[in-house]
């Protein structure tokens, strides 16, 4: 699920820090100290070998704004929008600028038409991959994560690795009293029901199977023919609809639910989160054993009433730490924020990892420069870069957001990587290693895995 608004228009680092960086010394604001020569020396050069250095991308909803195959939610009918991710942010001006030479400096609906129809017409032109393969060579990301419902016909499998979604497969009862429960979920819980829906019947199934073994085969015949159809990793938003804490109920507890529930009546909450917890525990086991990376949602999320504390990271702790899924990788979307200073811990563990993504849309470079710092000073090899790239509307596009994300990303690691190297924490030929294995080399070793 991406945190951007789908109707709303977005986004531009002009940070602090570039503000420093460009303005002649007597007209920086006195509060702010001027970067010293050494400083500035030691940031061009690096922000010149970063800019070089090819992007994976672990996690984006990559695509136009009229696909419906772009992600399995929709965003909610009430939420509150950080600043950074609002309609009037200039920074979504300078993307559309720098990627397709948009020519007016305001987001008015006339001056976004141009926008549409440029690129409308640069669909004409480049068919098939090549209008997104474009995108990414300006960008310099070599390879993407579409996490998406279908990686859809115009994305190439050579250059976006499909994550799909298992979510579904956590509700297959009657969820007329999770639905009741609040309007975010009144959105989700149907979008859940109806792709489930459809998930059957792509197995052949006009209804949820007999006995609860022939569902748990169904749920490995799925993601298994999902991984045949190029499916490189699993994916689980299911914090947008419960507490990422997850008990260790036995298979009878489960089985007993879905034998009660399978042909109708309402579950307890009790009883659902027994049936839950389960499911998602044989997933991860499964993912392992089929060498499928498994992220997790780990963060803030939107919606008004989307819980923040049901949702840190730190509460899969149980999971994460428990040899019994040694062999699953975990990847933490979104760096848990905003826990991502504890959240970092958990990738102690061999086997699981941190991603930034949607984390460098919410915060400017001049902040998630510090998470970086403090993540690259304890576990450099586990952390990888994500952009949440996301279509918001039929103007400003997947195109802008990973715009955004790459540029500030590359401009947070240079500085953090600047600063560790002056305070003699590392040296710079390190500090390169580093750029390269959070940029693209963390990620790459993840998914070979
Ligand atoms: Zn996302």
């Amino acid at each position: 699920m991406s945190f951007f608004r789908r109707q709303a228009v977005l986004i531009v680092p002009t940070t602090l820090f570039l503000l420093a960086a460009t303005l002649p010394a007597q007209q920086l604001p006195e509060a702010v100290p001027a970067p010293s020569a050494a400083y500035q020396q030691m940031y061009d050069r690096l922000l010149e070998t970063i800019n070089a250095i090819p992007i994976f991308d672990n996690h984006g909803h990559p695509g136009f704004a009229d696909d419906p195959n772009v992600d399995a939610m929709t965003s909610p009918p009430e939420l509150s929008t950080p600043l950074r991710l609002r309609d009037d942010n200039p920074e979504l001006i300078a993307a559309s600028k720098a990627l397709f030479g948009y020519p007016y400096d305001d987001h008015s609906p006339e001056h976004l038409q141009w926008l549409v129809k440029k690129k409308a017409a640069l669909r004409q032109e480049q068919q098939g991959y090549q209008y997104f393969d474009t995108i990414l060579d300006r960008l310099n990301i070599e390879k993407a994560v579409a996490n998406r419902v279908v990686l859809g016909p115009y994305l190439s499998p050579k250059r976006f690795l499909w994550v799909f979604f298992v979510d579904s497969l956590l509700f297959p009862f009657d969820n007329h009293a999770v639905i009741a429960r609040n309007g975010d979920l009144a959105v989700y819980v149907p979008m859940q029901e109806k792709k489930l829906h459809s998930e059957l019947a792509q197995e052949s199934l006009q209804q949820l199977p007999a006995t609860f073994d022939d569902y748990l085969q169904f749920a490995t015949r799925l993601v298994k023919h999902n991984q045949k159809n190029g499916g490189v990793g699993i994916k689980f938003e299911i914090g947008y609809f419960r507490s990422l804490n997850f008990g260790d109920p036995s298979k009878q507890m489960a089985e007993a639910v879905y034998e009660k529930y399978r042909s109708g009546g309402i579950p307890s909450e009790t009883e659902y989160r027994d049936f839950q917890d389960y499911l998602f525990r044989y997933l991860i086991s499964e993912a392992g054993r089929l060498h499928l990376p498994v992220q997790i949602h780990t963060a803030v999320g939107v919606g008004d009433y989307y819980s923040v504390s049901n949702s840190t990271a730190l509460n899969l702790e149980n999971v994460l730490r428990d040899p019994r899924y040694g062999s699953t990788t975990f990847v933490l979307l979104h760096g848990g924020y905003p826990f991502q200073e504890q959240s970092i811990w958990l990738t102690a563990r061999k086997n699981v990892y941190l991603d930034s993504s949607l984390m460098g849309l919410y915060l400017y470079p001049a902040d998630f420069k510090n998470v970086l710092r403090h993540w690259l000073l304890l576990y450099p090899d586990k952390i990888v870069f994500g952009s949440d790239a996301f279509p918001f509307n039929e103007a400003v596009g997947a195109e802008e957001s990973y715009w955004i994300a790459v540029r500030s990303a590359r401009i947070a690691l240079a500085a953090a990587l600047t600063e560790m190297i002056l305070n003699h924490e590392v040296t710079e030929q390190q500090a390169v290693t580093f750029a390269h294995a959070y940029l693209h080399d963390n990620a790459v070793k993840l998914y070979s895995n």
